[in-house]
């Protein structure tokens, strides 16, 4: 019953002490108790069915809060990263963002969105940041190719058009052949896939729940393996009922797309080691680089 009960609660479990308590009253304790000892996890888990509209939810929340909110001014990088929680307050009606303010909200809207994947919610702190240093910036150039192909963009850009880098890679003949790779490989993937949004939802979940991830506790890849196989299994079925005989050739090529992702990370890698040369002057540190050098040490 507890076990059922913990699954449904929608909130956060935490742990008061390090995580291994005795305390019966923990719930994140007695939860990973009854893992521990094998109790089947994957019984519980949410019918497929429900497992795209939790998905389309939850991003409907992210784009929302991405193309009309603001974080709040006191929001500080030691509490990103611990306790994952921010509130977003209304955009003023003509605030220009800068290329900075768009990252934050980016990179805020996006963590609240892993943050509400259910699996999201069993896990240990380590756990967690474990899968934001491993995925999330993967899981950001998806969103932000996504949002530029759904309006109809041939290359990644932000809402009003401006481009992904800062003004200041514009200005220092930074070479273009590397920056255009970076606005436009994975874009084009998605328009010559026609990726539908349930693909992307999917996706996205899948990109988040990686159980490769260096380092995850025992504990953690017990619960993000079953959820892996639940959004795999979900994308199978989406694909066998849009797709027919054709699903196992699209389930592939959308699982490719992740192939897509990593190139352009890489590229953004190489481009990020290149622009302190061609770069020389220091940016300044903001919000914005505090959380690419948590994510990135
Ligand atoms: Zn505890």
């Amino acid at each position: 019953m507890f076990f059922r009960r913990a699954l449904d609660t929608g909130k956060k479990l935490a742990c008061k002490g390090d995580g291994k308590c005795e305390n019966l009253k923990c719930r994140f304790c007695r939860f990973h108790k009854c893992i521990r000892v094998g109790m089947k996890f994957v019984d519980c888990l949410e019918d497929p069915i429900n497992v795209l509209s939790a998905l389309k939810r939850n991003d409907e929340v992210r784009l929302a809060n991405f193309l009309k909110g603001r974080p709040s001014s006191d929001v500080k990088i030691k509490d990103i990263f611990t306790q994952f929680k921010f509130n977003f307050f209304p955009k003023p009606a003509g605030t220009q963002f800068d290329f900075y303010e768009w990252g934050v909200m980016n990179h805020l809207t996006c963590i609240n969105f892993a943050m509400n994947l259910s699996f999201m919610r069993y896990l240990s702190l380590e756990d967690s940041q474990l899968i934001f240093k491993h995925s999330h910036l993967m899981y950001l150039i998806l969103v932000t190719a996504w949002r530029s192909f759904s309006t109809r963009m041939s290359v990644m850009c932000h809402p009003d058009g401006s481009d992904i880098f800062p003004e200041e890679v514009e200005q220092s003949g930074y070479n273009e052949v590397l920056l255009n790779s970076i606005r436009s490989q994975l874009i084009s993937r998605l328009i010559e896939l026609k990726v539908t949004e349930e693909e992307f939802l999917l996706l996205s979940a899948l990109l988040l729940c990686n159980t490769a991830t260096p380092n995850l506790s025992q504990i953690g890849q017990t619960l993000m393996e079953a959820h892996r196989v639940m959004y795999a299994t979900t994308l199978l079925r989406y694909c066998q009922h849009t797709y027919g005989h054709h699903a196992p050739t699209r389930f592939t090529d959308i699982l490719s797309l992740w192939t897509t992702i990593g190139n352009t990370q890489n590229d953004i890698d190489k481009f990020s080691a290149l622009f302190p040369i061609v770069q020389p002057q220091d940016v300044k540190t903001n919000l914005f680089t505090e959380i690419l050098a948590f994510l990135l040490n």
